[in-house]
């Protein structure tokens, strides 16, 4: 089940730059940030609500990220849509003929479970699914 939505994804050159709008002059509370290797990119997040808006920064030139920016420069890149349990969302997305990107749940920021469905297919919007941890041990 789809329960929410978990955060904003946001595609920045500076993490340290783009801070001062979301924390400074929004007033949104920072959460912390940490490097996701898997997916090329250091994170921030600052807490909206239930939600979040997730700063990307990339550690290198190759990532997704990396390569969004160099495309697009700084804005929107994805939508995360917290789900209960993310193999059988992937299962129905996959079944309604919808391609991910990775065969297998990948690892996120905060120990989440993440997946993305193929934009090609969703209309353009890149959207993440993604399962917190506490729900993924939760019997
Ligand atoms: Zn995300």
């Amino acid at each position: 089940m789809i329960e929410q939505i978990d955060h904003i994804g946001i595609a920045v050159h500076s993490i340290e730059e783009s801070s001062s709008l979301y924390r400074d002059v929004l007033g949104l509370t920072f959460q912390g940030s940490e490097v996701v290797e898997e997916q090329g990119v250091k994170v921030a997040f600052f807490q909206i609500g239930e939600a979040m808006i997730e700063l990307l920064e990339p550690i290198d030139d190759e990532g997704p990220v990396a390569r969004f920016l160099e495309r697009n420069g700084e804005g929107v890149h994805h939508l995360a849509l917290r789900c209960d349990d993310i193999n059988a969302e992937r299962e129905a997305v996959e079944q309604a003929g919808i391609r991910l990107l990775s065969d297998r749940p990948l690892d996120g920021a905060h120990g989440k479970r993440i997946s993305f469905l193929h934009p090609r297919d969703t209309g353009r919007v890149l959207l993440e699914l993604t399962q917190r941890q506490k729900e993924a041990t939760k019997t």
